[in-house]
């Protein structure tokens, strides 16, 4: 992807300081774990956001996005704050100023981003903007900044710059992903262990289905859930979910509050067991029977499915799935699916199928190939 850097050297006449990646991500099991102190498993996409930059003179800096045309955004990174920049930009404004709250020296720059991260269906085009800046930045300041600490600045942009109440996953996949491995990440902590998922070796592939179910409700169901488990953790005297066992479910007494501690507390068993699996060089098939239960938890204990993602479950499993699951927050976005790799078109099929039958568009859907995380690019 040298687009963006030929733009940037048609707009500014000059080519750029550097141009740096980030990455989007899907989330192979452990959803709504992040928040609990609990474990997730996600990798890194091939798609990604691409940033081309240089230091700017004028004491403004500029930035500019492929998919938002229109004038630069200006904003000053040296001095930014919270509330200043609104839309799009925040992001990259937001990491600006999380960069220098952090530490870190921020001169301005001239921005440009380009990004192939379909936005809004839960493949975090939002973290992979976020990341991409972040190694920018340290790329531009010549700072050697480890990749959690790049993904925490990217998290707080978005939690306090943006005002998204997320956990921590996306920004640790899109920092610490690497092509054919998953992100086993504690959220205890940030701790990473990179787990192999050798595909291809076992001749098996992982369809993303983006369902383009239309997103209802989705930050105010989310805080929903969070308080939720607050109040299981609260009911069972534990700091977060993650200290609890399917023992203690029994002890919360709101039934609704009880079903959303199963989800919790049966979702990190799953992640703990297909990471045992992988790593213990388990034929990933094995995962198959992990990925449809926490889809059944998702659906009927934490109540973040829809119909558009429950379809897409159940045609790619009628069309020979070994496993599928919604992926990320939840009511729209993706499913994912372990298919056999001479499958996928079936699988394919029967979920187009099925959509079309209910006069829904037809989903859009691609292999997930675990890949690299952010990085230099030139
Ligand atoms: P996602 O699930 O894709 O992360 P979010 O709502 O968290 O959805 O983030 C999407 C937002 O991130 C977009 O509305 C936009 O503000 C910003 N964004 C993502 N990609 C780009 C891009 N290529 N250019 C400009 N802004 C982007
Ligand atoms: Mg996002």
């Amino acid at each position: 992807m040298s687009t963006v850097a030929d733009a940037f050297a048609t707009r500014h006449g000059a080519a750029p300081t550097g141009v740096w990646f980030a990455p989007g991500r899907v989330n192979l099991i452990g959803e709504h774990t992040d928040y609990n102190d609990g474990f997730v498993l996600p990798f890194a996409l091939p798609h990604r956001a691409v940033v081309a930059a240089a230091p700017a003179t004028g004491g403004r800096s500029r930035v500019r996005s492929v998919q938002e045309p229109g004038a630069a955004v200006e904003f000053s990174a040296a001095s930014v704050v919270p509330g200043e920049v609104p839309g799009w930009a925040a992001y990259v404004a937001g990491t600006c100023w999380a960069f220098r709250e952090a530490g870190y020296p921020v001169g301005e720059v001239e921005l440009e981003l380009d990004s192939d991260v379909p936005v809004g269906a839960g493949l975090s085009s939002s973290a992979a903007v976020e990341c991409a800046v972040g190694v920018a930045l340290a790329g531009l300041a010549g700072a050697d900044v480890d990749p959690t600490t790049l993904a925490r600045i990217a998290r707080r942009a978005e939690n306090e710059f943006v005002g998204a109440p997320t956990g921590g996953m996306d920004q640790m996949a899109s920092m610490h992903g690497r092509a054919g491995r998953l992100v086993f990440l504690d959220t205890r902590g940030d701790t990473v262990e990179l787990v192999p998922f050798d595909l291809p070796a076992h001749d098996l592939e992982l369809l993303v289905v983006d369902t383009r179910a239309p997103h209802a409700h989705a930050s105010g169901e989310y805080g929903a859930r969070r308080a939720d488990c607050e109040a299981a953790a609260a009911a069972l005297g534990v700091p977060a979910l993650r200290d609890a066992g399917p023992d203690d479910l029994p002890r919360i007494a709101d039934e609704r509050i009880r079903r959303r501690a199963r989800h919790i507390v049966t979702e990190n068993a799953r992640v703990v067991e297909t990471v045992r699996l992988l790593s213990g060089g388990a034929d990933p098939r094995a995962i198959g029977p992990l990925l449809d239960a926490s889809h059944t938890s998702m659906r009927d204990d934490f109540e973040i499915t829809v119909p558009h993602v429950d379809v897409a479950v159940e045609a790619a499993r009628d069309g020979g799935a070994t496993g599928a699951r919604m992926t990320g927050g939840g009511f729209g976005g993706c499913v994912i699916a372990l298919v056999e790799a001479d499958g996928a078109a079936a699988v394919t099929a029967s979920v187009r199928e099925a959509f079309a039958q209910r006069g829904w568009a037809e989903p859009v859907v691609f292999p997930g190939t675990p890949s690299d995380g952010a990085g230099r690019l030139a």
